[in-house]
């Protein structure tokens, strides 16, 4: 009697090319709960390679929770600069001060714990304990969704909680016990390497056979995603404000960019004098010196089409303007070690330029009376 072979499931052939084709990368280098953990939220909505040398910085700068759990914000943020989304670094430090005072310094090794730190999604706790604790728990990112989508001709849209419910559900009935952790990374790398968002490589992808959207031919067009809505653009002037020599910052108190420094900002407003009205409002006289430049920042549903423009100040502004404002008066040095977005890369440059050139105005010896 001949004996047919038993078709080998999907995930296995899934595991067996991971093993041979699995780029090199510093956080699979390490089954330390907490680098897996850094890694995760570093690479949320960034790219690998981007984020290799924000990790490696990272990691010797803040090496365990306990550093993380006692450096000041302001330090998380200087070294998440520019890799946007800056609540991940507040979140980092905020669970790390959670893991100091409730379990011993460290992460907890539980699913559900982890869930209870700020900043922990089921994506991250499930990517952590698969692969620093081997716990059979599945870690669905945007990478895996469309592969499953394909994999599975899943043709309703992915945005819906039930469909993202039923994709959660097939990495779950095929996650190995025997190596959880390498199984999530391998979705994960098939997702970015060869099943692309765009023109997907069908023909070196090891699960091609089992590959229902390349029996339909419509790869391209999924995963289905909900429509859209498009995001909202702001008019921002970004003013600086000169004076002796320097220029001001300001700690943002609100949540978009919260706990970083920007200069001068007014949103909906784009000409000069009406920029001087409103400074002239809380009491602040400036000279309009000239405009900058214009830049353009996307946020995840904003867009802000700023202006840059320069101004002179008059006088220092009053002490309780300046506090309520969290203002500071920095200098070259200060711009560059002081944690600022990537909002403000163009206004930052024309900044240090002006500095450079000596066009800052001087300003100590005419103080405005306090408003
Ligand atoms: S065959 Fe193509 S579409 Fe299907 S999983 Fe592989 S790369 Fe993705």
């Amino acid at each position: 009697m001949i004996s047919v072979p038993k078709p080998v499931p999907w995930n296995e052939k899934l595991m067996r090319w991971y093993r041979q084709n699995k780029r090199a990368l510093p956080w699979r280098e390490t089954s330390d709960p907490y680098a897996i953990w850094v890694s995760e939220i570093m690479l949320q909505q960034t790219r690998v390679e981007a984020v290799k040398e924000y990790y490696r910085r990272f990691l010797v700068r803040f090496p365990d929770v306990a550093t993380l759990a006692t450096a000041p914000e302001e330090d998380v943020l200087k070294l998440w600069e520019g890799l946007g989304y800056y609540s991940r670094a507040r979140n980092l430090r905020k669970a790390a001060l959670v893991a100091v005072e409730h379990y011993g310094g460290h992460l907890p090794g539980c699913y559900e714990e982890l869930l209870r730190l700020p900043g922990i999604g089921e994506y991250t706790a499930g990517a952590i304990v698969s692969i620093a604790y081997g716990e059979a728990k599945p870690a669905v990112d945007g990478n895996v969704k469309r592969v499953i989508a394909r994999l599975t001709g899943e043709r309703e849209s992915i945005d819906r909680p039930d469909v993202q419910k039923r994709l959660w559900g097939k990495v779950r009935d095929a996650i190995p016990k025997s190596d959880p952790g390498s199984f999530n990374q391998a979705l994960m790398e098939l997702g970015a390497t060869l099943c692309t968002p765009r023109a997907p490589k069908c023909d070196a992808c090891p699960l091609q056979a089992d590959c229902d959207a390349y029996r339909e031919g419509d790869m391209e067009s999924l995963p289905v995603h909900e429509k859209k809505r498009p995001s909202r653009i702001v008019d921002v002037a970004v003013c600086l404000l000169n004076c002796g020599g320097k220029v001001y910052l300001f700690r943002r108190r609100e949540r978009l960019l919260h706990g970083l420094y920007v200069f001068w900002l007014a949103q909906g407003v784009t000409a000069p004098g009406a920029i001087e009205r409103l400074l002239g409002e809380e009491g602040i006289h400036v000279t309009y010196r000239g405009e900058l430049g214009e830049a353009t920042h996307v946020f995840t549903h904003l867009i802000w089409k700023m202006k840059l423009f320069h101004f002179a100040l008059e006088a220092v502004p009053p002490e309780n303007w300046l506090t309520e404002n969290q203002a500071v008066l920095a200098d070259a040095q200060a711009l560059h070690s002081l944690p600022l977005p990537t909002a403000m890369k163009a206004a930052k440059a024309a900044a240090l330029e002006l500095m450079e050139i000596g066009a800052v105005e001087h300003c100590e010896n005419r103080v405005l009376p306090t408003v």
